[in-house]
């Protein structure tokens, strides 16, 4: 078999369950390695309370400059009761802030998956949520949490004042409208953007320049403009009607939230970041569960890996181009589910209980 260019992959596994669901990974990157050729060099590293513990920072320089230069990078999770009370600036959450201003990590892809198998643990009707696959593309650098000016301040009456400000540039808006379309395109080439554009300038800049953006370069991709407050009815109404969704900051806070929790686990939901390009020409990205740390579970051996497993997926889809791999494993992940092998999150009547490592390993061996 041809060998391919070494990809380099920079682990973090974090705390909590952190290194628990990204040992599984390390197994499946190690498996496509031997298995498949495929020349992964895996690098692993500390970050959040961990490297806290160790280096008094939760993120070191060195770290740091790793990840600028690594194409693809696995999040576990970070932060946990430990460190809770640590001032501002060395609370392990302080490492995933960095990681995502400095790598310019513009676009948050969260995907909404409803399993067959799990149909039951969503609080919708099974009918409505059956088959759901949506993908949310949030805009993560700009917006209302980052806009200029901003502060609480006293004004004239003995009040005080919050501000903050909603700002969008054109560029801000086509680079993560691209993101949207392009991943159309590999999945049912809809896009559905969202925004106040009633009540919000910033809210019409977006409309007009997804839609010029459309007719310029995607008109294959059918598109359509949702207000964001319909957006979120209609994601409780009929979720099945999305395919991909963009937004801005704050809405794509919101309703990728309400998204995710349609599908009712937290244990099965993967994301990814993306960014600017490194100095080879590639584009940084981030991949990590959207769990957090679990510290009630830790060190128990029973956290849920597929998350973080599917997660890896997104990554062999989104940065390494190996569309045929991502399917394989994600397709091992469903068989998985169909012998009705579950974690204890997601254990129900009938079906098997399994450890963090059996699972992995049952992955594996369905990858076979
Ligand atoms: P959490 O996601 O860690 O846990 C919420 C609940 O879900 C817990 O009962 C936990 O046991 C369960 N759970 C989560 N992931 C699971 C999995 N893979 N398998 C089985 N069960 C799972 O959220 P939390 O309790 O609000 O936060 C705990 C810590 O994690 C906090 O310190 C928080 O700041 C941090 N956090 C980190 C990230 C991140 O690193 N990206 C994200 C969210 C929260």
């Amino acid at each position: 078999m041809i060998k391919v260019k070494k990809r380099k992959i920079l682990l973090l596994p974090g705390d909590g369950i952190g290194p628990e669901v990204i040992a599984e990974v390390k197994k499946i990157i190690n498996w496509f390695n031997d298995k498949k050729s495929l020349d992964f060099e895996i690098d692993q590293e500390l970050v959040g309370g961990c490297s806290y513990d160790k280096h008094g920072t939760p993120i070191t320089d060195e770290v740091f400059y790793k990840a600028l230069e690594s194409e693809v990078i696995m999040l576990g999770a970070v932060g946990g009761p430990t460190w809770d009370n640590l001032e501002f600036s060395k609370k392990p959450e302080r490492a995933l802030l960095k990681l995502r201003k400095e790598l310019k990590l513009f676009a948050n892809l969260r995907p909404a998956i409803c399993f067959k198998q799990l149909v039951d643990a969503s609080t919708l009707k099974p009918e409505v949520v059956s088959g759901l696959d949506i993908m949310i593309v949030r805009e993560l650098t700009g917006g209302i949490y980052f806009g200029e000016p901003r502060g609480i301040k006293p004004i004239e009456n003995g009040e005080r004042k919050g501000i903050n400000t909603h700002t969008y540039t054109t560029s801000e808006i086509t680079r993560v409208a691209r993101i949207a379309f392009d991943l159309a395109r590999k999945r049912s080439n809809k896009v559905t953007s969202c925004e106040k554009s009633n009540v919000m300038e910033a809210g019409q800049l977006w409309k007009e320049e997804v839609q010029e953006l459309h007719e310029k370069e995607y008109k294959d991709v059918e598109l359509s403009h949702m207000l964001a407050d319909n957006c979120a009815m209609q994601l409780l109404r009929n979720p099945k009607q999305f395919d991909v969704i963009v937004t801005d900051n704050l809405f794509g806070d919101m309703l990728s939230d309400q998204a995710s929790m349609l599908t009712g686990s937290l244990g099965l939901l993967p994301s990814a970041s993306l960014g600017a390009k490194n100095k080879d020409g590639e584009m940084r990205a981030m991949y990590e569960p959207i769990h957090g740390s679990a510290p009630d579970i830790a060190g128990k051996g029973i956290a849920n890996p597929i998350a973080c497993i599917l997660s890896f997926a997104m990554a062999l889809r989104y940065s390494l181009d190996l569309d045929k791999e991502a399917d394989i494993l994600e397709k091992a992940v469903q068989d998985v589910l169909n012998d009705g092998l579950r974690t204890k999150d997601i254990m129900s009547e009938g079906m098997k209980e399994t450890s963090t490592s059996a699972m992995g390993d049952a992955i594996i061996s369905k990858l076979q």
